[in-house]
């Protein structure tokens, strides 16, 4: 049994506890929802609860498929237990189609498949609302190693073929997701969470919007599109 001790951060949507072992901490998924680097506030009812649970499902579906991550367990309704991380500065973002940001910077039309998946790294910087940056930028600013990058870029792609069949099954599109990395005990982890507020998801054959999308773009039906990716994946 591990205690939950004193909070040590409070994200945009999860707060973190230090627990009585050190190597341990709590994530507490909260329901608040934000987008456009905080401009844009609200809550999801719920959201909390089903990202624990989604993420958890991720995690263990990656785990089985030998992707090292934070995960350890999930502990009750709003509470996962994960490894300490030394977070890597760097946001991963892996595309399968065409969407978001990227449709507006390279001027393309949202749906179209890309012939072979996109990688991006993004500097995790709040401040700077996360920019675009590239290898030369992260390991001038040492931001990652160059072995550190080559390990998050193959844990990346494996990360994309294994979540893109098991949805696929699921009758969901993989549109694309980001990651985050960290280094535990001198090894690269995946970190932070895998859920809606994460990823792109769109229903395989109707191509409705089944993730944050619906909260960022005012479309309705927020609450079930999180609960309908639950209930797609779970079991
Ligand atoms: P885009 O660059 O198109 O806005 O986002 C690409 C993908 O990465 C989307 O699935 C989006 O949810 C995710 N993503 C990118 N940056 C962030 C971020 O700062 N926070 C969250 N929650 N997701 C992000």
């Amino acid at each position: 049994m591990v205690d939950r001790l004193e909070q040590m951060y409070e994200g945009k949507a999860k707060k973190v506890y230090r627990t009585n072992d050190p190597d341990l901490f709590i994530i507490d998924f909260k329901d608040d929802a934000t987008a456009f680097n905080g401009l844009k506030k609200g809550t999801i009812e719920d959201k909390g609860v089903l990202n624990n649970l989604i993420s958890t499902r991720f995690f263990e579906v990656l785990q089985e498929k030998g992707i090292p991550s934070h995960f350890v367990e999930r502990l009750n309704d709003r509470e996962m237990l994960v490894k300490g991380l030394e977070i890597i500065p760097v946001e991963v973002v892996v595309r399968n189609v065409v969407a978001g940001s990227l449709a507006k910077r390279l001027g393309l039309e949202e749906g179209i498949s890309f012939a072979s998946p996109v990688l991006e790294f993004y500097y995790k910087r709040d401040d700077l609302g996360d920019p675009l940056i590239n290898e030369y930028v992260v390991f001038a600013l040492k931001l990652a190693t160059p072995e550190q990058i080559a390990e998050i870029t193959d844990l990346a792609l494996k990360i994309n073929q294994v979540l893109q069949e098991f949805l696929q099954s699921r009758g969901i599109e993989l549109v694309d997701f980001k990651l985050e990395f960290g280094v535990h005990q001198g090894k690269v982890l995946l970190g932070d969470e895998i859920s809606p507020d994460t990823c792109r998801f769109w229903d395989l054959e109707t191509r409705e919007k089944l993730d944050k999308d619906r909260f960022r773009r005012d479309l309705g039906q927020v609450e079930e599109a999180y609960a309908e990716i639950w209930r797609r994946i779970q079991g």
